[in-house]
Parts: C-alpha cells; structure tokens; sequence
C-alpha cells in the first residue's frame, strides 16, 4: 500500500481526474506520469486512466491521496457506458469562461470540457460558446429547445445509466450514417448527406457550407456551433418512438439501409419475430 502524500490538493468541481493528478505533478516538481506511478508503478502513460479505471487503480490511487476510491471514480469516465467513449474527446473542445477556476500551475481540465454531448455548461447551465463565429447558431436557433432536451437525454444515458426505448448515444450514431454508402455516377452531393438531415433539413445545409469537418458514427464529435442538430435529432427520436425508425428505415439507400433495418428493427416490428438488438458495424 502506497503511503498518502503528504500534501493533496482538493479535486476541483467536476475535475478530470488526469488533471488532477497532473497538478499534484506540478506541485511536487515530477511529470504527470511519475505522480501517477506513486500510485501506480506499472502505469505507462497518463492518459487511458480516465477512461479505463479499475476498482484496484481506484483504490491504489484513492490511497496515495487519502481520499475515497469513490471519488477517484466518479472524477474519471470508468462508469460510462462504452458507447459513451467514442463521445469523449481526448483534449477539451470547450469551456466556461464563469466556471473555469483560476489556480496556479497548468489548466485544469474538467470532465464536462471532454463531453461531446454538451453545448451548455453543467455546472451553471451556459451556453458554451464558439471559438469561431459560424452560422451555425443562427441556422439552429429553432432547435434550441429540441436540442437541450437531447442534451439532457445523452447526459442521463453516459452519466447516470439511465434507460430509454433505444439508447441515446446509438440514436446518435444511427443518425450520422450517410444515406448512402457509395458515391453515384449523377448527384454527387446526396453521398454526403446524412440521415440526421431528414429531420433537421438545416443539417445538410450546414454540411454543404462546411465542410472542413470529419464525423461519421465512429466518430461522432461534431463541432459546437453544428452539435445541436444531432442532440435535437436524438430528442425528435426519443420522443417519437418506434413509427418514425420506420419512416427513416425509407430514407436510407443500398447496403446502409440494410444496416439501418438490422440495426433498428427490432424495435419497430415486434420483439418475438427478432429476437434481441444486434450490434451492428455503423459506416
Ligand atoms: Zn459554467
């Protein structure tokens, strides 16, 4: 058992937990990786920790600390759903100008900053706001309401494991499957449309205007200014149940509508014809 050091700084409010090892690194003058080794002598790097925390590296490090593992968990993703994980970014895309704590030494990094899903702050409930102005905003002003609602959705399913009819964080993923998965001869531009366009039409607009971004359901990270069409489509979803998979199962086109039936039908005929969900290869 590891002794607890003899000084410890307090975890901030909603603090990544490899940030605060990181700033008991800078207090004690060591690099990152050699705090955690304190702990954790076999660690090799810092950053798999936050998302691939063990009940024993929680111990092991609630004990250099003196705190409970119970905290070292929840300061980390360990409790997340693994399909929450393609929706963490690896370095923070965003921050609260009113909560972002002022303290010596390196930045904190807060949980909520690594979040995807997000588009107000959890903590005092702002809006994040862009690094660049874009017409984003204005164009998804009306989805406003819809995509905090989605917001809400995506949070309780990745934070507080709550159930619904089809998970939140695969709604998402349905949703940025592309109509069609290969480019035709005529009408380049309907390969780059994605299913998430049939119910937010303001979606393709934005993805024809720019188009300096990558996403796809492998990578679901979209930039803030265009994010809240995707939590406003998840809410539309999650609101209207089964009918509409079926109405979208229509706008989907060749190999991918073969994997949007797979994917979905299961919920929308019944159970015992199907069988249970299966988890399919989204492209
Ligand atoms: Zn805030």
């Amino acid at each position: 058992m590891t002794a607890p050091l003899p000084v410890t700084l307090p975890p901030l409010r909603g603090e990544l937990l490899s940030s605060w090892i990181s700033r008991h690194a800078n207090f004690y003058g060591v690099t990152p990786l050699t705090m955690l080794r304190h702990g954790l002598p076999d660690a090799t790097s810092l950053g798999p920790i936050d998302l691939s925390l063990t009940k024993v590296h929680a111990n092991q490090i609630a004990g250099m600390f003196g705190a409970s593992p119970k905290l070292v968990h929840g300061l980390s993703f360990a409790g997340v759903p693994k399909v929450a994980h393609r929706f963490i970014a690896k370095s923070p895309m965003q921050r609260c100008a009113r909560c972002t704590p002022s303290v010596a030494g390196p930045l904190p990094i807060l949980r909520s900053g690594l979040q995807g899903w997000r588009i107000t702050c959890p903590h005092c409930g702002e809006p994040y706001m862009n690094k660049t102005s874009s017409g984003g905003d204005w164009a998804l002003a009306r989805y406003r309401a819809a995509a905090r609602r989605g917001e809400t959705l995506l949070h309780n399913h990745a934070e507080r494991g709550v159930e619904t009819w089809l998970p939140p964080l695969e709604i998402a993923r349905l949703l940025l499957m592309r109509r069609i998965p290969w480019r035709p001869p005529r009408d380049g531009d309907l390969w780059r449309y994605r299913l998430l366009g049939a119910i937010v039409p303001d979606f393709d607009d934005l993805l024809t205007k720019d188009s300096a971004f990558t996403f796809s359901p492998k990578h679901p990270i979209l930039p803030l200014h265009i994010r809240p069409a995707l939590l406003a489509g998840v809410a539309i979803i999650d609101h209207a149940g089964p009918p509409m998979l079926r109405m979208l199962q229509g706008h989907m086109m060749g190999d991918n509508k073969n994997r949007f039936v797979m994917a979905t039908d299961h919920l929308v005929t019944p159970a015992i014809e199907w069988g249970p969900p299966q988890q399919m290869q989204l492209i």
